[in-house]
């Protein structure tokens, strides 16, 4: 990895990150924003980079087996989850990467604490866990439909004063034992805008081969689209930490999206910087010893041809 490539990456994420105790508004970040890169001039050639240096850097990690990464990945439906992740990882060795999608609760879950799911998913050392949709979702559809909050069953005490003050509180202080624990939070919010909400949603009913994706729940979602852009801007304002950042991913753009989610999570693992084990003198010698022994089994040398 050379510097200038490091360099680079951290040039192009560091307008997405949100600053640690930011107050943001709604819709402060623009969807649309590109970091003056252009589709056809940068956009194959980019990712390509991109999702090599993962597969490198993946294979590193699991061979270090020291540290995890946990990618985050938020939005609102049809911004593209689905297709960032299987771009992104598109090149890692899928034994070490492990994908959740976190649906409505079952009776098991809602029967522990909030963050109780999340934590049996979480990566080992070595391994990336992605997350498609996550603990934050416990202070956003939570929170826009406050019903789901009902089933949760929690005692009154719980749920006087602020709650999801409390809640913000809890998982900055879950992450920052994992981060003091090796394992790496990355967090990503793909922030598409309600215009391209909606074309994507009518691709789903105009394109046969789209049919599947069409659900009538994202319709009715849209309908509180003004009480998610609430939510997202006070959850980022509260969870956004030194030891987990979260970065807002314009998803107007698939193509720009699926470069700037590789750039954070390749500007981690930069950071991580797993190396192989290497092997010291004595272990040298061990292995030589080996191949010794492998080498004499081989056919020729237990064989030897007789001379004529
Ligand atoms: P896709 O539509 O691409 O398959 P998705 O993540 O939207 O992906 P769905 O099965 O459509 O998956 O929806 C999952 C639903 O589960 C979402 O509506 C989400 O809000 C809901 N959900 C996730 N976590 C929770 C939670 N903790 N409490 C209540 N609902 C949740
Ligand atoms: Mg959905």
């Amino acid at each position: 990895m050379s510097d200038i490539q490091a360099d680079r990456i951290a040039r192009l994420i560091a307008p997405l990150r949100v600053p640690a105790r930011a107050k943001l508004c709604p819709g402060q970040y623009d969807p649309g924003y590109t970091g003056g890169l252009h589709r056809h001039r940068d956009g194959t050639d980019l990712l390509e980079r991109g999702v090599a240096l993962l597969t490198d850097y993946q294979s590193r990690l699991a061979a270090q087996n020291i540290h995890g990464v946990l990618v985050v990945l938020q939005a609102l439906d049809a911004a593209g989850k689905d297709g960032t992740i299987r771009h992104v990882m598109s090149g890692v060795n899928p034994q070490g990467v492990h994908v959740h999608s976190f649906k409505v609760p079952s009776p098991e879950e809602l029967d522990h604490d909030f963050l109780w799911r999340y934590a049996q998913r979480l990566p080992g050392r070595g391994e990336i866990a992605i997350f498609n949709r996550s603990h934050y979702e416990e202070v956003l559809v939570v929170r826009v439909h406050p019903e789901n909050l009902d089933r949760q069953r929690l005692p009154a005490e719980s749920r006087r004063g602020d709650l999801w003050r409390r809640r913000f509180r809890a998982i900055n202080a879950w992450e920052r034992h994992l981060a003091g624990n090796g394992f790496r939070i990355v967090k990503l919010f793909l922030n598409v805008s309600k215009e391209e909400q909606r074309k994507r949603l009518l691709e789903r009913i105009d394109r046969p081969d789209k049919n599947w994706k069409f659900s009538a729940a994202d319709v009715a979602e849209r309908q509180h689209w003004d009480a998610y852009q609430d939510a997202y801007a006070d959850m980022l304002s509260h969870t956004s930490t030194p030891w987990a950042p979260w970065y807002v991913i314009p998803a107007d753009h698939k193509w720009f999206a699926r470069i700037a989610a590789a750039a954070v999570i390749a500007d981690t693992l930069i950071d991580i910087d797993p190396r192989y084990p290497a092997v010291d003198r004595d272990g040298r010698q061990e292995l030589l010893r080996f191949k010794s022994a492998l080498d004499a089994e081989s056919p020729g040398a237990r064989h030897p041809r007789r001379a004529r």
